[in-house]
């Protein structure tokens, strides 16, 4: 243990009540962590009372009347700041980072193989992780920093695609993270021209993540796919690990239980509700958010012998569960889907009210008479009796300005 160095990030006052106990437990077990904060008066108070040596990047506040001024500052400020700690991590090399969502992601990254300061990141994403539009400066300069390529998926077709294509290539990226339906597209994009781009990792997230999508992700990039869950929101965060067995919660952002309609905890291979209160928000604290995701508790260690707390996986949204008015609860998500994709560009699934439920498909090639009549039939059986189904041919389906596509939608629920 004495030789790891371990980089522990504080960027609050609160954050040292927080890790106050895991600096104790370090210092006790021979390891003095790096302990870097970016605040000044009542974090340094708390330190100093501590005994606890600590690096501070906040900048030396030059006194500044002029408006010019504190905008440059504002603006400044957090770039520099984040060059500061981008610095010394690459100088101590540390074997973990702690504090920040942003180590905490980088940690995930870490176990498909990324190193963070080092590797380039293809982000392949919409609004939550890259806008849409007009990049201001500073996210420009926060991407060139962060070392990514981005690839904004807004108006993505073939010949956006096979930009993104020669890009990676040429500037030989080995990494890849964005949103799995966008790299699906991408992914299905090459195939269909019989071409491959090897990764050493790929990354999903924001979306739920299909068996079929990670096989053919999987052919097309030649490499893992790791999932992630995250919830900016209520700062909860899952992500799978390589034996892929299930997801691991990372606690140090928010405390996440999988509760039944009551609110109780539900038991290990049950299916509940995501409920999370997050650790780092203090401007407007959030307690036993629920998001609207559903997923399964688990009680198993992972075989990859990290002790972080488990999930089976991620089941899909509250928004996906379809109440119908036979009684029935239908997952709309586990309605067999993977043979569409042969006949199908895309789908969705809809319920347009609690006895009516109609599914649009944007079809790749002429479809078979009485192939509609046979998906009726199909939705019929999932929904049961009384429950109006239709199947539609349409042009396209409309993908939301967030550019995270939903397969299925209930209007009701
Ligand atoms: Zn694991």
């Amino acid at each position: 243990m004495d030789k790891k160095i371990i980089l522990i990030f504080l960027a609050h006052p609160a954050h040292f009540h927080l890790f106050r106990t895991t600096i104790a437990y370090f210092k006790d077990n021979g390891v003095s962590p790096i302990v870097v904060i970016k605040s000044k008066d009542i974090l340094e108070k708390l330190l100093n009372d501590e005994g606890v040596h600590f690096i501070n990047i906040l900048r030396s506040e030059k006194k500044t009347k002029s408006k010019i001024g504190l905008l440059f500052e504002a603006i400044t400020g957090l770039i520099i700041r984040d060059i500061k700690l981008l610095k010394i991590a690459v100088k101590h090399k540390p074997r973990l980072l702690i504090g920040t969502d942003w180590a905490v992601a980088m940690r995930t990254f870490e176990w498909g193989g990324y190193r963070y300061g080092k590797d380039r990141l293809a982000v392949m994403a919409g609004g939550s992780l890259l806008p849409n539009n007009n990049q201001s400066l500073k996210d420009r300069i926060k991407y060139y920093i962060n070392n990514y390529y981005t690839m904004p998926i807004t108006h993505m077709n073939a010949t956006v695609m096979d930009g993104y294509f020669s890009e990676i290539k040429k500037q030989k990226i080995r990494f890849l993270r964005g949103y799995a339906s966008a790299i699906y597209t991408f992914a299905e994009h090459l195939s269909q021209r019989q071409q491959t781009l090897p990764f050493e990792a790929v990354f999903t997230t924001a979306e739920m993540l299909y068996p079929h999508q990670r096989d053919l992700m999987k052919k097309v990039f030649l490499c893992d796919i790791y999932d992630t869950y995250g919830c900016r929101d209520g700062m909860g965060m899952a992500v799978d690990c390589e034996m892929h067995k299930g997801m691991h919660i990372c606690p140090e952002m928010s405390i996440m239980h999988i509760v039944d309609e009551s609110g109780k905890e539900v038991k290990a291979g049950e299916t509940g509700e995501v409920v999370l209160t997050s650790l780092y928000d203090y401007t407007m604290p959030l307690i036993r958010y629920a998001p609207g995701d559903l997923a399964i508790k688990s009680d198993r260690n992972c075989p990859c012998g990290r002790s972080l707390p488990m999930i089976e996986k991620i089941v899909g949204r509250s928004s996906d569960v379809f109440k119908l008015i036979n009684g029935r609860v239908l997952n709309g998500l586990s309605i067999t889907i993977e043979d569409l994709f042969e006949e199908f560009e895309t789908y969705q699934i809809v319920q347009e009210a609690i006895d009516r439920v109609e599914m649009l498909l944007v079809p790749r090639k002429e479809i078979k008479p009485g192939r509609l009549q046979s998906l009726e039939e199909m939705l019929a059986f999932h929904c049961g009796e009384g429950v109006e189904v239709k199947a539609k041919i349409v042009d396209t389906i409309e993908v939301p300005q967030s550019g995270k596509f939903r397969y299925v939608i209930s209007k009701v629920n």
